[in-house]
């Protein structure tokens, strides 16, 4: 098994009580209501300390009973593609802090599909972004699907910022930002050209991340 990233990276939070501080915030996160519209319980990831910061959509409608993000289909093609540059599914979720632009499952759009979060929802949700931004300072930031890219770079499209690494600013911090695609069942883009070599692009620049280096198999 792989030891977690911050136990040997000196770029991790070296304050005694980040540990305590980040179980505190999720504790805190699981009891938020704030949101009357959204459906429970509040999906967190683990009280770890990693400089990588992963940003989903939303949980889907699995993701609550299981009690963990990405748990269900998406996440299986999301693993995969971390597995094919080092990473396996157990590794990444020891090490990178995995968080969304709402912690709770929306409920279904009349139309069919998640419903999408509106703007209220998803702003109450970044005060807690906010906070873990404060608490882990992140050092490189992965935005999966197009709703969690907005949050970082406004309305764009996807082609022309997947397979693209940018310097960016948010919650007063500074960091390497990598797009990637929602790994959905539901999309195509990923599957298709231009979607399919651009995924492959934003891999790879990952993979040559000296923080994903340090957590992938040698
Ligand atoms: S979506 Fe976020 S802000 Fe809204 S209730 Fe869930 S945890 Fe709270």
């Amino acid at each position: 098994m792989v030891a977690p990233v911050s136990d040997y990276l000196p770029t991790m939070p070296v304050a005694k009580d980040s540990k305590t501080l980040i179980s505190r915030h999720i504790e805190e996160l699981k009891g938020c209501t704030a949101c009357p519209l959204m459906i429970g319980p509040v999906v967190t990831h683990r009280p770890i300390l990693s400089k990588i910061y992963l940003v989903g959509q939303a949980p889907g409608p699995r993701e609550g009973e299981m009690g963990r993000p990405f748990a269900w289909t998406a996440g299986k093609t999301l693993f995969k593609w971390f597995d094919s540059i080092g990473v396996d599914e157990e590794t990444f979720r020891q090490n990178v802090y995995m968080s969304a632009v709402c912690r709770c499952f929306p409920g279904k759009a009349k139309t069919g599909g998640d419903r999408v979060p509106n703007d209220v929802e998803i702003k109450n949700c970044s005060e807690w972004m906010r906070k873990e931004f404060d608490l882990l300072q992140p050092e490189l930031v992965i935005p999966v699907g197009k709703l969690a890219i907005e949050q970082f770079f406004g309305k764009t499209q996807l082609a022309s910022i997947i397979g693209t690494k940018h310097r960016q600013v948010a919650f007063d911090q500074e960091f390497d930002i990598i797009p990637l695609p929602h790994p959905s069942g539901a999309s195509t883009w990923h599957r298709m050209e231009p979607g399919k070599t651009l995924l492959g692009q934003a891999l790879q620049i990952i993979a040559q991340e000296p923080l994903w280096k340090a957590i992938a198999r040698k």
